[in-house]
């Protein structure tokens, strides 16, 4: 099943031959500025086999665990769309915001709990980590 989606304006494209690894919803206080006071949902892809076209803007930050991060955006509608940690360059994190088709993410587990402001929605039937949890693979 080929997995795609793309960014607002459409001038970002992405592709993934393989189903996401994990997805998860996270309320981390970045998450909350690229998700408009929400958390995000996002899926990981093995980077060996996802697939972009067009042009994405990288802005890149250390996280509290001092990996250094890529977070990428379309350049002219400005939706975020992917991130990735220079540690882990195996996956891509991808705005489940961006699929075609987000029920083809479901949510396995809520992070960063302990970030997210006290009227936040959050799914009691999910795992919840109070912060970040190990990683994906
Ligand atoms: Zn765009
Ligand atoms: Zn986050």
């Amino acid at each position: 099943m080929t997995i795609t989606g793309r960014c607002f304006c459409g001038a970002v494209r992405w592709e993934s031959p393989e189903p996401p690894i994990v997805t998860r919803w996270c309320w981390c206080r970045e998450c909350q500025y690229l998700g408009a006071g929400s958390g995000t949902v996002n899926s990981a892809f093995r980077t060996a086999t996802f697939k972009v076209t067009g042009k994405t803007t990288d802005w890149t930050s250390i996280a509290d665990s001092g990996n250094r991060m890529h977070r990428k955006f379309c350049p002219a509608c400005g939706t975020p769309l992917f991130s990735d940690a220079e540690v882990r360059p195996h996956l891509i994190f991808v705005r489940v915001g961006t699929f075609d088709d987000p029920s083809l993410a479901k949510p396995a587990m809520t992070i960063w709990t302990s970030s997210a402001p006290y009227w936040a929605c959050i799914d009691p039937d999910l795992p919840k980590v109070e912060k970040q949890p190990p990683p994906a693979a």
